[in-house]
């Protein structure tokens, strides 16, 4: 090589390195404004709040070791790879369920949802559940339901009911009413683009049967009874007084 094509090459090489320096600043900006949105690492799968076992009898630890590690580590994966270099790079969970629609590539909208969905999981159990103790939210379960267990029976039939794999949910519409439906695969109600109804999750159910194949094979009705008996409400009362 002599000295003129050392020279080309040298700043040929040098652009390169500046527009790729400048295309990574540029792709480092988050498309959405708020620094709630903003997130500079890619997702990761958090440990949960207790441990394999610690919701036994209820929901048993092989399937939450599976259903932890295997399934939500996949659905992260499979996230990051989905999003990468779209307008959803940075966003937050939260955001890219609020906005991903039918002409968004269909993984980020099942992995997207599957994350979220399963974060939510975790956090709304805890060993031997925790009750309600928020006067405003067993007002308003009675105002929408007419009591607790009418809101359990609607709850457990709208699960009941659910065709394939899914979620049901107990949410809380812009009205600040509360209500229950279902969303079909990793779908939610914070999908306001694709659900007939959206709204604030505040407690969901992984009907999918890798949930509870394992210990409860086709006895659907006997997991949801075992979920209800390891809800934490707590966190649910929390997510409806954060959003009231
Ligand atoms: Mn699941």
């Amino acid at each position: 090589m002599n000295k003129r094509e050392f020279i080309k090459k040298s700043s040929l090489a040098i652009g390169i390195g500046y527009v790729t320096q400048m295309m990574s600043c540029k792709m480092k900006t988050p498309s959405l404004s708020g620094s709630q949105n903003q997130r500079k690492e890619p997702f990761v799968l958090a440990n949960l709040p207790y441990k394999y076992d610690a919701l036994e009898p209820h929901i048993d630890m092989m399937t939450m070791i599976t259903h932890h590690t295997k399934h939500h580590a996949g659905y992260v994966t499979k996230l990051n790879e989905a999003i990468k270099e779209t307008k959803f790079e940075f966003s937050s969970i939260e955001t890219i369920c609020q906005s991903v629609t039918d002409s968004d590539h269909a993984a980020i909208r099942n992995n997207g949802g599957g994350h979220f969905n399963h974060s939510h999981f975790w956090e709304s159990m805890s060993p031997q559940g925790k009750p309600i103790q928020n006067q405003k939210f067993l007002d308003t379960i009675q105002t929408n339901f007419g009591g607790f267990d009418q809101m359990k029976t609607e709850f457990m039939n709208s699960a009941k009911s659910l065709f394939g794999s899914g979620w049901t949910w107990l949410c809380l519409n812009t009205d600040k009413k509360l209500f229950i439906c279902n969303t079909p695969n990793q779908d939610n109600p914070l999908m306001s683009n694709l659900v007939k109804k959206p709204g604030i999750p505040l407690l969901g159910i992984d009907i999918w049967e890798h949930a509870y194949y394992l210990k409860y094979q086709n006895k659907r009705v006997d997991y949801i009874e075992s979920f209800f008996k390891v809800v934490d409400w707590n966190k649910v009362e929390e997510r409806f007084l954060k959003n009231v």
